[in-house]
């Protein structure tokens, strides 16, 4: 029986290689490219979907990683700047580097909710690993999740263990976490947690955590939701897609280790896929959220 989230005659194909560790994957629509992050190769890259190249957007950027269209330019996540910040026509602004007085972790990943609020997870990667960072410790003592808007910083949920990729519902609803622990055996966490959103605005809570799914092999670092709300994971083996009930529908094998993946291309039905080394796609019968 064939799939009904993959298109009839796709596959995985792979668009780039030559960098490290991939991550941070975005399709920007207006220049029909695809931005992602090598994290410990310093740099961001690009691939243009009108002739397939793929080129330095820009190197010595501070160990970027995952990243999120907002307002008229893209947010991003940097470990080596311990912020997530803003990014337009090459000029680079800090948004937010502090939770009170201490210092960010490293974030992580980010997500817009639709009251353009901004949400980032603060593993501590960035300081810990020295490829993907600059050693330093954690300074206000935990792992958030938060929300930033209007210049203030709400932490939403603050018992992940090592909280990663995060995506919202179609409905935002729901939040879903990544909880990557199990990756350098701080914690024995590699699944996705669930959590209802009570209230609007700097009031929101999470509550009703549940655990949607454990993924293996590997962990489930970035995710993303389609039209649909069916989750689509990473893991050390390839993609997974996961229903909201946390039922496995798909399994995608992807050659590499996958870091993280976006929707994406001119109908947002192409899956771009960070792996390793690499940037594949595959084409799907469903569209992304985002
Ligand atoms: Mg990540």
């Amino acid at each position: 029986m064939g799939s009904t989230l993959i298109a009839a005659d796709a596959a995985v194909e792979r668009l780039a290689t030559g960098a490290t560790w991939s991550e941070g994957p975005l399709w920007l629509p207006a220049e029909r490219v695809l931005r992602w992050s090598d994290i410990p190769g310093d740099r961001i890259l690009e691939w243009d979907a009108a002739d397939g190249s793929s080129r330095v957007h820009r190197a010595g950027v501070e160990f970027t990683n995952g990243r999120a269209r907002w307002r008229d330019g893209v947010v991003q996540c940097s470990h080596g700047r311990r912020a997530v910040e803003f990014e337009k026509d090459g000029e680079v602004s800090i948004l937010v580097d502090r939770f009170g007085d201490a210092r960010l972790n490293s974030p992580n990943d980010v997500a817009v909710h639709p009251d353009g609020a901004l949400w980032f997870t603060d593993p501590p990667y960035g300081i810990v690993q020295p490829n993907e960072g600059h050693p330093g410790v954690q300074e206000y003592g935990g792992c958030y999740v938060f929300r930033w808007a209007d210049g203030e910083l709400t932490p939403v949920v603050t018992d992940i263990l090592r909280p990663n990729g995060l995506a919202f519902s179609p409905d935002a609803s729901t939040l879903y976490v990544s909880d990557t622990s199990a990756a350098l055996e701080d914690g024995p966490e590699h699944c996705i947690w669930a959590f209802r959103l009570v209230g609007h605005g700097a009031t929101v809570v999470a509550v009703d955590q549940r655990r949607l799914a454990e993924i293996s092999p590997g962990v489930p670092d970035g995710i993303a939701v389609d039209v649909d709300g069916r989750i689509w994971t990473s893991s050390a083996s390839g993609v997974q897609v996961i229903s909201p009930d946390g039922e496995v529908l798909e399994r995608i094998a992807v050659p590499e280790v996958v870091g993280n993946l976006c929707f994406g291309g001119d109908e947002n039905d192409e899956l771009f896929i960070t792996a390793s080394t690499s940037l594949y796609r595959i084409r799907t019968a469903t569209r992304g959220l985002v």
